[in-house]
């Protein structure tokens, strides 16, 4: 293993990434990839805890060569960075029920987030399955089996690695030291639906895709969400929640000429359509490049299924490593052992005889 500090962090494989997931987190993880040894994660086991039937489970494919497409798109390099599947670690499943001896069932029940994926999935608390319970004690395995050292994740998603950092501790103090206790990283903002909602949502009908092209792209733009109040174009104008400029403000290089245009926009000196324009052109040109890359790889058949396909046996050492050292820390090694010991001794025996 290099020298440098390990990341691990990823997504649930339940479709194409948008400008929210840009702005949260992909911009990040581009940048991060240079300074830390990065392990991106296409989380399919956790959506097993929400998403299991047949049906779903067969999307899981399709969705994580989209989801690796789009990571390829932004500029995850794949020779740099390690784009793994989940479900293929078996090291994960075990890790994650070896720790869940380490933490109670109220520890877990009191987390907000699960409460909260459990409404979204249309369960009550009756309804709870225990996968769901065990979603960050999941979390906890994908984070310590690279051994990382930083989690960048969504503010949903934090008490999982505070959760992630009681298991090392508990695991260190207990059976020696294996882990790192990891640190978070809060993502970046939060992006606005093009409906004026405070997130940009799949599951909202409020996205606009990396891989929209142009024609849909201004569209969306020309339908989004601005000042209610202004319905004529001399009417001085909010900007500050104004998610046209939320969305100019993260994607329009021209920082001077953007602030022209707020300065006439609060003036009422600037009508919608003109500033919609040059959101529409912005996000275009900011996509442009990032829809090149997306059917440059697309267009290689196999390849991205061979990057990913790479990245899952590479991770696969890693994986295995960490789980020996924890099965020889915890003593589960030397049990089995003893017994093959004494087995093999008779077999040597009668062998003899
Ligand atoms: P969606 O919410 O569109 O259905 P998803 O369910 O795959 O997508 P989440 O689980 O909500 O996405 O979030 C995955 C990651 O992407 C999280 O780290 C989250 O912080 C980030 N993310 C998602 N939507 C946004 C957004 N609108 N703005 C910023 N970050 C976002
Ligand atoms: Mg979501």
């Amino acid at each position: 293993m290099s020298e440098k500090r390990r990341i691990l962090t990823g997504d649930r494989p339940t479709g194409r990434m948008h400008l929210g997931h840009y702005v949260g987190s992909l911009r990040n993880r581009v940048r991060l990839q240079h300074e830390y040894e990065c392990y991106f994660i296409i989380a399919d086991l956790h959506m097993l805890t929400t998403k299991n039937s047949k049906e779903e489970i067969e999307q899981i494919a399709d969705n994580a060569r989209g989801m690796v497409l789009d990571y390829l798109g932004v500029g995850i390099d794949p020779t740099v960075s390690t784009i793994f599947l989940q479900s293929a670690i078996h090291e994960t499943y075990e890790l994650a029920l070896l720790l869940g001896n380490l933490v109670t069932v109220p520890r877990l029940a009191r987390l907000p987030s699960i409460k909260e994926m459990a409404r979204a999935a249309l369960m009550d608390e009756d309804t709870i399955p225990f996968g769901l319970l065990g979603y960050p004690v999941l979390q906890a395995a994908d984070i310590l089996l690279p051994k990382a050292h930083l989690v960048p994740v969504g503010k949903d998603n934090q008490a999982h690695v505070e959760i992630t950092r009681e298991l090392a501790r508990r695991f260190n103090n207990q059976y020696g030291e294996v882990f790192p206790i990891p640190d978070d990283l809060v993502e970046g903002d939060t992006l606005p639906g093009t409906d004026g909602q405070a997130k940009m949502s799949k599951s909202l009908g409020n996205v606009i895709f990396l891989t929209d092209d142009a024609a849909t792209v201004r569209k969306r733009v020309f339908s989004m969400y601005t000042d209610p109040n202004r319905i004529r174009a001399d009417i001085p104008g909010n900007v500050e929640g104004n998610p046209v400029f939320t969305y100019l403000d993260h994607f329009d290089p021209d920082k001077a000429g953007l602030e022209e245009i707020k300065a006439r926009y609060r003036a009422g000196r600037i009508g919608d359509v003109e500033v919609k324009e040059r959101l529409a052109n912005a996000l275009n040109a900011f996509l442009d490049p990032i829809r090149d890359r997306v059917a440059y790889y697309a267009a290689q058949s196999g390849l991205v299924d061979e990057i990913l396909y790479d990245g899952t046996l590479r991770y696969r050492e890693i994986a295995g490593q960490t789980l020996r050292e924890v099965k020889k820390a915890m003593g589960i090694t030397g049990t089995f052992n003893r017994i093959a010991r004494k087995a093999e001794e008779r077999k040597k025996k009668l062998a003899r005889q």
